[in-house]
């Protein structure tokens, strides 16, 4: 049996804390009498997650606050809500008012069962808790469109071309978002921007790189990969997003991490294939000057391989021919 001391020994000498979770699980186990179950502690370290309290906070002003002010059900003053008429309901009229609000959650919840909070994830495809947690470790933790860590803000794994748009369970066309930053884009899909999705869609007639004649070499649900035409070096590759765009600054932060993937897959690939290769430039022109010549935005995947140029240091600098070496 742990005495008094040997727990506060541990509480004040030895917990090594990354979060929150020992001392809040601790208090909840000694608020419940010295045993607790799983729910109950998850539920108390629940109540610590300011960005799922902020998350309710917004459902409630904006949603269910709403709906009941406008029903004259309660009033609200600033941050509080009230209940119409409270003061005149006795202790009986309280708990036959709670009984049919319980009544009517438990209703409810026969009926929708565990879809009652499908709303929260937005395509509502089922993700395994392990492509969960490749998605999230890929995103090594942090939202890929803000960048927060998933310690400040619960990360979500998102589709990036929703499921009921046709978008795939492929990795490729999975992300991790902060629920902020999921439920602007789920926000903007049902509201002002019904067509967003339509935006990735956008080619060009008369553009060789929307459509490319050359054999695909990789694919993703943003982004494709050829040989360059006229190789710079043997297998030169380029990575395109599908979206016609003119240049790098044009893309979206998908796009970004679906060209990023692709190079990364290649590169992997290239070296597994050709052991001459022992470096490679990645580059992408942007307007006329810096000699860009198709416009529709492409990264440069170029192989290199010792002494295939007799001079080889500065590499991208040579971007301005007499500069290259310093
Ligand atoms: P830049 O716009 O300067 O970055 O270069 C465009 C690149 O596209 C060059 O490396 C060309 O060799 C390459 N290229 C041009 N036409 C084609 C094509 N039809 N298929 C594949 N690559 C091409
Ligand atoms: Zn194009």
């Amino acid at each position: 049996m742990k005495s008094k001391e040997s727990i506060k020994k541990y509480i004040l000498q030895d917990m090594r804390m990354s979060h929150i979770y020992q001392p809040e699980m601790l208090m909840t186990i000694l608020d419940c009498g010295g045993k607790a179950t799983v729910e109950e502690i998850a539920k108390r370290l629940l109540s610590r997650d300011t960005s799922q309290i902020d998350y309710y906070g917004e459902r409630v002003k904006q949603m269910v606050g709403r709906v009941l002010v406008k029903n004259g059900i309660v009033k609200k003053d600033k941050d509080i809500f009230e209940l119409t008429g409270f003061e005149e309901l006795t202790e009986p009229d309280i708990a036959e008012i709670r009984a049919d609000c319980e009544n009517a959650l438990n209703e409810f919840l026969k009926t929708r069962g565990d879809t009652a909070f499908s709303h929260r994830s937005k395509s509502s495809g089922y993700i395994s808790g392990s492509i969960r947690y490749r998605i999230l470790t890929r995103a090594r933790f942090r939202c890929e469109l803000c960048g927060i860590s998933a310690e400040d803000k619960a990360l979500e794994v998102d589709h990036i071309v929703p499921r009921n748009k046709d978008g795939s369970d492929d990795e490729s066309n999975l992300q991790a978002l902060c629920y902020s930053c999921n439920a602007m884009k789920r926000d903007t899909d049902s509201t002002d921007f019904r067509g967003w999705n339509e935006v990735y869609k956008h080619r060009e007639e008369s553009c060789i790189f929307c459509n490319v004649d050359r054999e695909l070499i990789a694919e993703n649900e943003l982004a494709y990969a050829f040989r360059d035409k006229f190789p710079v070096t043997d297998k030169h590759t380029l990575v395109v997003p599908k979206r016609h765009v003119p240049d790098y600054f044009d893309l979206y932060q998908p796009e970004l991490n679906a060209i990023n993937r692709l190079l990364a897959e290649i590169r992997e690939s290239l070296m597994l294939e050709d052991s001459t290769i022992t470096g490679f430039n990645v580059g992408t022109n942007i307007g006329e000057s810096s000699g860009q010549t198709v416009f529709h935005c492409h990264t440069h995947l170029i192989p290199r391989r010792d002494g295939d140029t007799d001079s080889p240091r500065g590499g991208v600098r040579g971007v301005i021919n007499d500069k290259q070496s310093y």
